[in-house]
């Protein structure tokens, strides 16, 4: 399989490039030369297996000449047996022809973990093979910050150091990164905000030779492999509901739109998908750009579901290069456009070329009405981004097709919008029940690029010459 640029001004490479790369030279994300395949009887034959077998099958058409089967067999054995649910991704009723696709049992409770334990097994295994070592370098408001941790921590090929404003993340936020004490995770409190903390790893990649004497590298979502490993759930959970005879609808609440593409990804290898649905909160620029096809940056607005609030959606991009025929330099035009201008007009050209899509924003008052019915009607507690997913899902023209909401984060993750819905106070699930009582380790460093730099030289395991 051979990958190609969404701005066509560079190299095609094999999946392995594609992994170490992230970002494509010419600034594009990478794609699939062309969709791999797969007939009804490859569908039909994920039906009863395990989720990591059923990841083996979808995914070996995008490893194909790059892994080897046996390999990755074992990574996505490894990366599933961290899970807490036996089926990885379990579906839940909530109302007839309703479902939750439950997708954080992983170790941080969110969906970031479904493909970041993989991700971090496949670059462990890429640079074991190479002989070489990375050093991955991120900031956090909260979040994304322990899935990057939790994928990385005891891999021995990789350090990452994680920098969080000091004082202004929760406190399980905080422990769910900080209480991790494997020798190669480095947790920096930084005194500052989140801007600066991600304004002094972005000065750490542009700081050219120490990229290079670091090794520098990210874990962000517009790696093609984390999108590829979020195909797996909509392929399971649309067998596990009578696919690939009947076809199945999803609402994918989103924000950089990295897992509503992985869900046209599965479309486009053949998997009957009836409908997708674009489910975003008070930040709409997905919304609108599929409403009016008007794609113009906001600001962005903060709400109960924090890890939506983007304004600018990477992999949007990916769906514009398939949108535009696969024409890089055209992409290229829009994405200067975006640039220079702050947007771009597509008239009807996404409701013509990408009609699987609908869209729906969803605002801060109906996400809090959305937990509370759905806690009246089924005795669920759902955290406030899948509540942007179900309420999406109630806009969408009723059919007797199965529709899917994707659960994408645990609603213990985001108590206090919870307890405000119903008055009930999710618990933590048992893996992290002793959370408050593990011993922490992070080290608190000015806002200050020099100081910080030294740090991550002292530490980072580089093969030095
Ligand atoms: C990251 C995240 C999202 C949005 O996912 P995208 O791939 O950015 O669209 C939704 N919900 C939760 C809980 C997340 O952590």
């Amino acid at each position: 399989m051979r990958y190609v640029s969404t701005r066509g001004g560079a190299a095609a490479q094999d999946f392995t490039g594609v992994l170490m790369a992230g970002l494509a030279s010419d600034g594009g994300l990478y794609l699939p030369e062309a969709w791999p395949q797969l007939a009804p009887a490859d569908w039909q034959a994920l039906a009863g297996k395990p989720y990591a077998e059923a990841a083996f099958r979808v995914l070996r058409p995008f490893t194909a000449g790059a892994l080897d089967d046996a390999v990755l067999a074992r990574l996505t054995a490894e990366a599933y047996a961290q899970f807490d649910h036996e089926t990885v991704c379990p579906l839940v009723q909530i109302a007839p022809s309703r479902w939750l696709l439950e997708l954080f049992h992983g170790p941080t409770l969110a969906f970031k973990d479904v493909a970041m334990q993989l991700l971090g097994r496949l670059f462990d295994h890429v640079l074991t093979a190479r002989g070489e070592r990375m050093t991955i370098v991120g900031a956090t408001s909260g979040d994304t910050g322990s899935a990057a941790i939790e994928a990385c921590r005891g891999r021995d090929a990789i350090d990452i150091f994680i920098l969080h404003p000091h004082e202004r993340t929760s406190e399980v936020q905080r422990r769910q990164m900080t209480c991790v004490t494997d020798d190669n995770v480095h947790n920096i409190a930084v005194r500052g905000t989140f801007d600066d903390c991600q304004a002094l790893v972005k000065a750490m990649f542009n700081d050219a030779p120490f990229r290079e004497r670091m090794r520098l590298s990210a874990v962000n979502s517009i790696n093609w492999a984390r999108v590829m490993a979020q195909v797996v759930y909509y392929a399971t959970a649309a067998v596990a509901l009578g696919g690939p005879a009947r076809p199945v609808r999803f609402s994918v609440p989103t924000g950089n739109f990295g897992d509503v593409f992985a869900g046209y990804a599965a479309a486009r290898m053949g998997l009957p998908v009836a409908g997708l649905t674009v489910a975003t909160n008070r930040n709409d620029i997905l919304a609108r750009v599929f409403a009016s096809g008007s794609y113009r940056k906001g600001e962005v607005a903060r709400t109960m579901s924090p890890s939506m609030d983007i304004q600018v959606s990477s992999n949007f991009e990916r769906l514009l290069f398939d949108a535009c025929g696969r024409d890089g330099a055209k992409v290229a035009a829009l994405m200067q456009g975006l640039d220079a201008d702050g947007g771009f007009e597509l008239g009807g050209l996404l409701r013509q070329a990408a009609p699987l899509f609908t869209a729906a924003a969803v605002d801060e008052a109906l996400t809090l009405e959305t937990i509370a019915a759905t806690h009246r009607s089924t005795g669920r507690l759902i955290d406030p981004h899948t509540a942007v997913g179900v309420a999406a899902a109630e806009r969408v023209a009723e059919d007797a097709l199965p529709m899917v909401v994707l659960s994408t984060a645990h609603p213990a993750k985001f108590p206090d919008a919870v307890e405000r819905a119903t008055g009930l106070r999710p618990p933590l699930p048992e893996r992290l029940s002793d959370l408050y009582e593990r011993p922490e380790r992070y080290e608190v460093l000015d806002a200050d690029l020099a100081q910080i730099q030294a740090h991550v030289a002292q530490r980072a395991r580089i093969v030095r010459e």
